[in-house]
């Protein structure tokens, strides 16, 4: 289906031509004229499916011919979970909302940074896209205000709740205006997507869109930036607060190893070390016990990792990274596989930025970074 039949006017028909986009994806097809309607939307999609202009473009479409916003206050709020993704929502506003008769300013946000400059960009900006600490400190200086804000959207809510984001959420959410238009993405269902879909949605349409079946697509990727000395505490606060039950740890020496072993039995978290230094009788033990669900967390090296298939392993942690990216794909591969969706995580140290930036060039995909500074570790 063309994008012509969707309810956009013709600059941004001609903004979408330019892309040379051929056809609407099928979310852009149910979400572009619900969303000008005015209506709520809750649309299940992954990365890919082309959710991001299926919120861009009717956003823009509705703030042409609408009064300005007053300095500061801004009309649309894009929550988002990370850097990478408020920078990548950004351009795609920025890129349909070019040469559009009416100009609006968007801005994007994110912690990590210097906030002098996002304090100054804010300066007429119209529309906000940002991730939820950074906004929270924007407010409080006064550099941004939500009271006037008119179309609330949460891309990505189930990663956002995955990091720990909900307590800064719901201060964002009570300093929204009453009535609001609000749309919601996940890429997967749960209590916690329910409980923001059932406080947030009014009448919503539901989009639901099939995740693709080729393997590689099943697994996410997600690296998370850390101090060497803090790996081992927010290792532990990922498996506690995802509430993980069967992951796949890997490391690059039995001593390693054992040590992380000792501290997830003391954290409560049931593990068990497979290495070269372990006996036959030992590792077989380990991994049927892990096969079966009945212990949480394995922690191999690579070596001792070739033999393991698992049908459909949920996570897979590269608590090192592996010194070649084949090493790296061929642990990744542990999960997302036999068509079940999988989680790769893996720990970036300082020294390792170089080193995995290379294995991203090589496997030919970029993979979402997170920053952990702020992260309280406290108790992990
Ligand atoms: P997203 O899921 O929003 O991250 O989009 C995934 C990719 O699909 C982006 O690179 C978009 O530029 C591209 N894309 C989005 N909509 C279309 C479309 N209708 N036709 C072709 N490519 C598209």
């Amino acid at each position: 289906m063309s994008f012509s039949s969707l309810g956009l006017s013709a600059p941004l028909l001609k903004a979408v031509a330019a892309q040379q986009y051929e056809a609407a994806y099928p979310i852009q097809r149910e979400a572009i004229p619900a969303i000008i309607k005015g209506k709520d939307v809750f649309g299940i999609a992954q990365t890919g499916s082309g959710k991001t202009a299926g919120f861009v473009l009717p956003l823009l479409e509705l703030f042409q011919g609408r009064k300005a916003a007053k300095n500061r206050y801004v009309k649309a709020l894009v929550l988002v979970p990370t850097r990478e993704l408020a920078m990548q929502v950004g351009d795609v506003f920025k890129l349909f909302g070019a040469n559009l008769p009416q100009k609006i300013k968007t801005v994007a946000v994110f912690g990590g940074v210097s906030i002098n400059p996002q304090m100054m960009a804010l300066q007429g900006a119209e529309i906000l896209v940002a991730t939820p600490g950074r906004l929270l400190d924007l407010v409080d200086s006064k550099a941004v205000h939500l009271s006037e804000v008119e179309v609330l959207v949460l891309d990505e809510a189930d990663k956002m709740l995955n990091l720990g984001f909900k307590e800064e959420m719901d201060k964002i959410f009570a300093l929204l205006p009453e009535k609001r238009q609000n749309i919601l993405f996940s890429a997967t269902l749960g209590d916690a997507v329910d409980a923001i879909r059932e406080k947030l949605l009014h009448d919503p349409i539901k989009i639901e869109i099939e995740a693709e079946s080729k393997t590689p697509n099943l697994i996410k990727q997600l690296a998370y930036q850390v101090a060497a000395e803090r790996k081992g505490p927010l290792l532990r606060y990922i498996i506690k607060q995802q509430n993980m039950q069967q992951v796949l740890i890997f490391v690059s020496s039995t001593r390693t190893a054992d040590n992380l072993v000792e501290k997830l039995i003391k954290n409560g978290i049931e593990a068990a070390a497979m290495h070269s230094k372990k006996s036959q009788g030992a590792r077989t033990e380990g991994l049927s016990k892990f096969k079966s669900g009945k212990l949480r967390v394995l922690v191999a090296t690579d070596l001792a990792s070739r033999g393991i298939d698992i049908q459909s392993l949920p996570y897979v942690i590269n608590y090192d990274l592996p010194r070649s990216p084949k090493d790296y794909i061929h642990r990744i591969g542990r999960t997302g596989r036999a068509a079940s969706e999988g989680e790769a995580i893996s720990l970036i140290c300082p020294e390792d930025s170089h080193h995995f930036k290379i294995i991203q060039k090589k496997m030919g995909k970029r993979v979402d970074i997170i920053e952990t500074d702020t992260l309280d570790l406290k108790g992990y």
